[in-house]
């Protein structure tokens, strides 16, 4: 039986405790204590008993698992949602940068990255990597929220809606290392846009700037058929093959996507350890595609989940990306047992920490790693039976069912409600909509 400490900061009891490490060890009557922002014991309730605890959290017969890694949003364009829908990724990109060209500066990045944090903390999650313009407007929105954050500055080859010709975006991208490098909470990696923003020169010097930073890259890539065109004519090859010979493609490199691969490519990216961030809903709504994850998993690259902006995939909800994820791997393969339900879990989780550079520090409940968990419910009519947890989270639960979400040691969503006020952001982001679209949302011709 686990040892417990004689006391900690919290204590979670009475859950069904999944600890999502490479055994898929469980707990159904399980605890785990936290102290100083790090776990300390996992395992059954028995052994917890007796211990003392500042703040007990009662997980009431609940899932108790680590909080998800969202590993590819644009949380700020929560300010966009809805705006473009109903077209594919080259007008749906006309539109909304038109849109951001407008509206976008540091203030309103911070009015959007709040409640975009604030949604995915409510869903369960509790570390996201995120790209957008002005990233130290949505390092303070996670760090009001509570999130742990991966983000960095962000390459496009043209001045871009935050105004930087090339060499002040590499100066920029320099400084923002410089001053986050020791902010809690934070983790970097450089953001180049994609190969078809960027050309060969510029993906190389990004490649330099990594490497003498000593910070990994994350990039969009053979996302959509029309993005193929458009690396074609720019670099006449493939997305992955035009970041290959930028020197991208290589360990610690997280590419957003992914879905137009051939087979050479999937297995360069599993031999490189190159990760991918699988975005079912945004692909879906966008008809960009559907990714070859069950060959990219069988190639053994590193697959997580991600939400994508939700001005493409609407909201920021990994239950429902858990879900779509299982279902198009189901529907492109034919296999019903193609992705059981405990590896998309995993692939939300640890697959996810792991994806993003953070392995042994997060995506497990295991001593010495971060405190991030989620707790949800099981006592709502649709989650009544649940005979195999990981089935329920897929299959049946939604991020209504979170109850209580822990970020490093903080509680940021108790009895699912936020403990952190965001009034001013959602009244703000109400105002930036009405500007943005006064006479309502205006709709493609068809
Ligand atoms: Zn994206």
């Amino acid at each position: 039986m686990t040892t417990f400490p004689a006391r900690c900061d919290t204590l979670v009891t009475n859950g069904h405790v999944l600890t999502m490490d490479e055994g898929f060890t469980a707990w159904p009557e399980g605890a785990v204590a936290i102290t100083g922002g790090k776990i300390t014991a996992v395992g059954a309730m028995m052994g917890a008993a007796g211990v003392q605890a500042d703040e007990v959290v009662d997980a009431r017969g609940g899932i108790v698992l680590p909080g998800f890694v969202n590993t590819h949003c644009h949380a700020a364009m929560v300010l966009f949602r809805g705006l473009a829908d109903d077209r594919p990724l080259d007008g749906f990109l006309k539109a909304v940068w038109a849109a951001e060209a407008a509206h976008v500066t540091p203030e309103t990045v911070l009015a959007g990255a709040t409640l975009g944090m604030a949604e995915m903390a409510l869903g369960g999650v509790t570390h996201v990597v995120d790209m957008y313009f002005h990233p130290d407007a949505t390092v303070e929105a996670a760090a009001h929220v509570g999130l742990g954050l991966t983000v960095g500055p962000v390459f496009i080859g043209f001045d871009g809606i935050d105004h930087l010709p090339w060499p002040d975006r590499c100066r920029f991208a320099e400084d923002f290392v410089a001053r986050h490098r020791a902010t809690p909470g934070v983790e970097l990696m450089l953001m180049p846009h994609s190969a078809y923003t960027l050309d060969a020169r510029k993906l190389a010097e990004i490649t330099a700037l990594s490497d003498r930073l000593g910070v990994p890259i994350h990039v969009h890539a053979a996302e959509a058929p029309s993005e193929m065109a458009l690396v074609r004519d720019q670099h006449g090859t493939t997305p992955i093959r035009a970041l290959e010979r930028a020197g991208m493609i290589r360990p610690g490199t997280l590419l957003a996507h992914a879905v137009h691969l051939d087979d050479e490519e999937i297995a360069l990216l599993a031999e490189r350890g190159v990760a991918m961030s699988h975005c079912p809903l945004s692909n879906a709504k966008l008809a960009s595609g559907t990714a070859r994850l069950r060959d990219l998993r069988r190639a053994g690259a590193i697959t997580s989940l991600g939400t994508d902006g939700a001005s493409s995939g609407n909201d920021l909800d990994m239950f429902r990306t858990m879900r779509l994820a299982a279902q198009m791997a189901i529907l492109a393969t034919g296999e019903p047992d193609v992705l059981p339900a405990r590896d998309i879990v995993a692939m939300a989780t640890r697959g996810g920490a792991v994806a993003a550079g953070m392995a042994g520090r997060k995506g497990v409940l295991a001593p010495g790693y971060d405190a991030d968990l989620t707790v949800v419910g099981l006592d709502r009519p649709h989650l009544i039976p649940s005979y195999d947890p990981y089935s329920t989270l897929v299959y049946a639960a939604g991020r209504s069912d979170v109850s209580d979400v822990i970020a490093r040691g903080r509680r940021i969503v108790q009895a699912g409600n936020l403990t952190t006020g965001i009034a001013p952001a959602v009244e703000r982001v109400r105002q930036v909509a009405a500007r943005i679209a006064p006479a309502g949302v205006p709709r493609p011709k068809v």
